[in-house]
């Protein structure tokens, strides 16, 4: 269906974080480097369309809409899919199918640069040593992904790449007590302290560092890469080094965001994680120095409709 020049974006993981926020981008931006484009038709699939780690349903989501774009999102992050294994099979698949489909943007994460490394991280340090521990299964199937992009382009010429985001908050996250990352796990129970009165327990010191980017301002960055990024190598989107923020910043952010007047107790018995992991966004800025980054403290403007977004954030 559709005209021959028709362009079908197909993203996997269309509810999640980033996917919901490409699709409210997507639909409501008014710079037309955002918007959605006449020729083009986007479509967010989940893993209740197709489990894509079988071949079969896999296969039978491309027939269905033969997409001339991916975006894979689709995540292994907060238990929706145990299995690590499924992005290189995606690939794989993919490039059965490929007389369609012109590009492919997966998705990598910072936490896949070696352990011992020197700051700022850039995007030419993927490889160098080993990962932490902690996460070698994800951060070598995440650099597999990598190497298939290079594979596939020398052999077949084909236009697939993969993104680098540093930490990221905006509605439709998980906001799950037990495994939720740290700005929507602080939400949850400040806002929990905030009504039963209670002390908020921070896990850990609160001296960590990290780079928030905020979802909407990642999705327009996703955007742009779709469009407009001609390599095969990954590329940072974060904000930059300066805006590194302690988990302390974070905690005083979500204690005025939900308005709570009750005392925090940083909890030393819960880890802090990596103390930072500092990235580069210098390849970003080189090829989009006017990107405005909303800033961490307008960033909770999603929280309350009282609250006024700064435009085109909502
Ligand atoms: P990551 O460490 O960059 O993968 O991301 P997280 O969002 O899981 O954690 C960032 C930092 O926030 C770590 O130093 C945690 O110790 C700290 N932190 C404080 N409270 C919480 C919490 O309630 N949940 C999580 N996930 N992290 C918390």
């Amino acid at each position: 269906t559709g005209s021959p020049h028709e362009a079908v974006v197909l993203v996997t993981g269309g509810s999640g974080l980033v996917g919901s926020a490409l699709n409210h981008v997507i639909s409501t931006a008014d710079d037309p480097r955002f918007a959605r484009r006449q020729n083009e038709r986007w479509v967010f699939v989940t893993s209740k369309d197709a489990d894509l780690r079988e071949y079969e349903q896999t296969l039978a989501l491309f027939e269905k809409h033969r997409p001339t774009h991916v975006i894979h999102l689709a995540a292994f992050v907060g238990g929706l899919f145990n299995n690590m294994t499924h992005q290189a099979d995606f690939l794989r698949y993919n490039t059965l199918l490929n007389d369609n489909v012109e590009k492919v943007v997966s998705c990598l994460s910072t936490c896949i640069f070696p352990d011992k490394t020197t700051y700022p991280i850039d995007e030419t340090m993927v490889h160098n040593g080993p990962p932490h521990k902690s996460n070698y299964g994800y951060a070598h199937a995440k650099r597999m992904i990598d190497v298939a992009n290079r594979a596939w382009n020398e052999q077949y010429g084909c236009k697939f790449t993969s993104v680098i985001p540093t930490n990221i908050f905006g509605p439709h996250d998980n906001f799950n007590l037990e495994d939720s990352h740290v700005i929507p796990g602080l939400l949850h129970k400040c806002y929990l302290a905030k009504r039963d009165n209670t002390e908020l327990s921070v896990a850990g010191s609160g001296t960590p560092l990290r780079q928030f980017i905020f979802s909407h301002d990642l999705a327009k960055l996703f955007i742009w890469v779709l469009r407009e990024y001609e390599e095969i190598d990954p590329i940072i989107l974060s904000v930059g080094e300066s805006d590194e923020i302690s988990i302390k910043d974070v905690a005083d952010g979500v204690v005025s965001a939900v308005g709570f007047q009750g005392e925090i107790a940083w909890d030393r018995s819960k880890a802090d994680g990596q103390h930072k992991k500092t990235a580069s966004n210098a390849k970003l800025m080189k090829s989009l120095p006017d990107f405005k980054f909303t800033p961490f403290n307008e960033g909770d403007c999603w929280l309350s409709k009282k609250r006024k977004c700064p435009k085109g954030n909502r």
